[in-house]
């Protein structure tokens, strides 16, 4: 079968969609594991594994996204251990910031890579890049960003501070801030998309294609510039996630047509 990224045809193999090390490495360190909390009827569920798909990457192409993976998760051990995490942020004051050691364009492609899996798999038909599946594969394999990148991708790092809850089904208590959803979310906004990756401890909020934010919350945070070795990350109290997701909720469109026309310029697009 033909690998996505390399496009060869190669011997493909099951490649995950998340990138399994957050699991591994971040998740598993706890004793809670990988958990879905119902933040409604604060009922927990674990899953085992990640979803993964076997049609898309060969072995060697698999690896190589596996280093971007490492550096993402480096980020996230070192913001989840900051001292700042610790100490309850006012959601009624600007958020304080820590700057951690990180080289930003390794992030940024982290978080293309992501992105590009779960578009090469055609398991989340409305989760597409289109065009820039190109644009983004070939990045990656350079590992560089061009000087006009911002124009395509850009993205927002927002850090949650450790806030311990109890569940109804266990005496456990629960670190809210390691919890890990699976897939995306977003769709379409104006010209561009827009997609959450909710990671354990950090939140990344990316805009692909070349159409403005539409999201409220962007106008107070920056977007992670190139080239940079730390990154500031500001502390924000876990609940306000909830703010932001009604605000992608608004920010976004996930029309029935656009998710069919998704689907068609991707067939299109993998049978040329
Ligand atoms: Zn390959």
């Amino acid at each position: 079968m033909i690998c996505k990224l390399c496009k060869q045809d190669k011997k493909l193999i099951r490649a995950h969609l998340m990138p399994d090390s957050l699991v591994s490495r971040v998740v598993d360190k706890t004793k809670e594991g990988l958990k879905s909390i119902d933040l409604r009827d604060g009922t927990t569920k674990i899953r085992q594994t990640l979803e993964a798909d076997k049609e898309i990457l060969c072995g060697k192409c698999d690896s190589y996204l596996g280093l971007y993976d490492e550096k993402l998760v480096q980020l996230i051990d070192r913001w989840s251990a900051a001292p700042i995490r610790r100490i309850a942020p006012d959601k009624d004051s600007p958020a304080r910031a820590e700057k951690i050691d990180c080289n930003t364009t390794d992030l940024l492609l982290s978080l293309a890579a992501i992105l590009l899996r779960f578009s090469f798999s055609t398991r989340h038909e409305w989760m597409s890049l289109g065009k820039y599946e190109e644009i983004f594969s070939a990045w990656i394999k350079a590992r560089e960003l061009p000087q006009n990148f911002e124009r395509y991708f850009s993205a927002i790092a927002l850090g949650y501070a450790i806030e311990p809850a109890c569940s109804k089904d266990s005496t456990d208590i629960i670190d809210l801030s390691k919890f890990l959803r699976q897939i995306p979310r977003g769709g379409r906004s104006g010209q561009a998309h827009q997609y959450f990756l909710e990671l354990p401890s950090i939140f990344f909020i990316v805009k692909v294609g070349q159409g403005q934010w539409n999201f409220e919350s962007q106008t107070n945070y920056p977007t992670i510039p190139a080239n940079a070795q730390n990154l500031a990350i500001p502390n924000l109290p876990f609940s306000l996630t909830k703010t932001f997701r009604e605000d992608m909720a608004k920010a976004v469109s996930l029309s029935e047509r656009w998710i069919q026309r998704q689907h068609l310029n991707r067939q299109a697009r993998h049978t040329k």
